[in-house]
């Protein structure tokens, strides 16, 4: 059998968007995450012709297709807010990042479930997540919507397999909708990928639960805090907690084939090095 590498990182869109596939090419990615619109700001000014021409034919140059491109939306973000004014401003949001999406042909949108801020249960908050997910399918075509799962820090849900579940369930179209799992998240939230037969446990408790045929992505990062410790701290790659053996491990596993593996880690000086390392190990 086969296997496709697709590894990258979450690169710059500093000076527009068209510029994040060159810095992926550069440190030899071939697949990549980015923000299309600053991370920090409600508003963006819209995508120009040029900016969305200048993408398609730069992610065509370096050989980048839709399954090869996994952004992330903007931090601001609470698609589960208790507020309605607020709620209503995040979904008013990510309906323009998927809108960007859809300009600039890119297949799917990562994005954190929410923060229910101590205010309403979990419940609500993922009922409330998932309506926002919906409306965004139904108002956008071609993009999927990829829940990312999460440390579990301060008010997040998304931290157990079974938040990622609940939320699918309640989405109407589930062609559209799918996950990403990042290695830090998962170890801060308590899931054993470190050791042979916690890896073995991890992917079949998500199997059962999820089921392989929603993973969209994977975020790889190392861990800095100990597991189940609930703080989203991510370490360059072999420098956390999980350490060249998990990585290798994962690099290995057929099930990862086809799915863009995007580093979040914290040192992009790195990056070339991880990615040669990775796509290294994935080959073998
Ligand atoms: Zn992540
Ligand atoms: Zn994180």
């Amino acid at each position: 059998m086969t296997k496709t590498c697709y590894i990258g990182a979450h690169v710059s869109a500093g000076g527009g968007v068209e510029h994040a596939p060159l810095n992926a090419a550069a440190i030899g990615a071939n697949a990549f995450g980015l923000f299309t619109k600053n991370q920090k700001q409600w508003n963006a000014k819209p995508l120009t012709e040029k900016n969305i021409e200048n993408f398609k034919a730069n992610c065509e140059k370096h050989g980048f297709g839709p399954a090869q491109i996994l952004p992330h939306d903007s931090y601001l973000i609470n698609l589960g807010h208790p507020e309605e004014d607020k709620l209503e401003k995040s979904r008013n949001a990510f309906l323009d990042e998927m809108r960007r999406c859809e300009q600039l042909g890119i297949a799917m949108l990562n994005f954190h479930p929410g923060s229910h801020l101590r205010t309403i249960s979990e419940e609500e908050c993922l009922e409330r997540a998932a309506t926002s997910i919906n409306i965004a399918l139904e108002k956008t075509g071609g993009v999927t919507a990829v829940i990312e799962n999460t440390a579990g820090q301060g008010s997040n849900i998304g931290y157990r397999f079974e938040h990622l579940a609940q939320i699918i369930a309640m989405v109407e179209d589930k062609e559209r909708v799918g996950v990403c799992i990042d290695t830090c998240h998962g170890w801060a939230a308590g899931y054993d990928f470190a050791s042979e037969q916690g890896y073995r446990q991890v992917w079949d408790d998500f199997d059962n639960v999820v089921g392989f045929r929603y993973l969209k992505g994977i975020h790889l990062n190392d861990a800095k805090k100990e597991r189940g410790s609930k703080v989203d701290r991510h370490a360059s790659i072999g420098e956390g907690y999980l350490g060249l053996q998990t990585f290798s491990r994962l690099m290995k596993d057929h099930r990862l084939s086809g799915i863009p593996i995007i580093l979040e880690t914290p040192d992009p000086e790195k990056y070339a090095e991880e990615i040669a390392w990775l796509r290294q190990e994935c080959s073998q």
